[in-house]
């Protein structure tokens, strides 16, 4: 499949990896957007938050939690914000479900 992180997961292309288990994988994003920005992504290709169903939405549960697991080991403390962009306007360039994780910066709201 020529998707960008699948290739990813495969380590077909590198990434620097903080974390993964047999549900999903999180690397830091290659542009930083604060001074920490991970992204988190289920290993299953789904294409986006628009393609979360009953049947395949359990890794997004996982997902939160592990998010939580490495915001406390990074030392973040309990401020961070999760954004997945879904679609072209709102800004979703990797048609593989991603959540970015930012921190250790005043995030603005709302969002441009
Ligand atoms: O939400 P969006 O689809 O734009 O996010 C994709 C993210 O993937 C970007 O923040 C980009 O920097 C990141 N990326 C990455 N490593 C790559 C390619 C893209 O971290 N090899």
């Amino acid at each position: 499949m020529d998707c960008l992180f699948c290739k990813i997961i495969a380590g077909e292309i590198p990434s620097n990896k903080i974390y993964e288990d047999e549900q999903c994988y999180a690397f830091y994003d290659i542009d930083p957007q604060a001074p920490v920005h991970f992204l988190v992504i289920p290993k299953e290709h789904i294409t986006g938050a628009n393609k979360i169903t009953e049947k395949n939405s359990a890794v997004v549960g996982h997902i939160y939690a592990v998010i939580a697991k490495i915001t406390k080991e990074l030392g973040t403390g309990d401020d961070y914000r999760v954004v997945s962009n879904c679609g072209k306007m709102a800004g979703q360039t990797v048609g593989h479900l991603h959540f970015h994780v930012l921190a250790k910066r005043n995030l603005a709201w709302p969002p441009g």
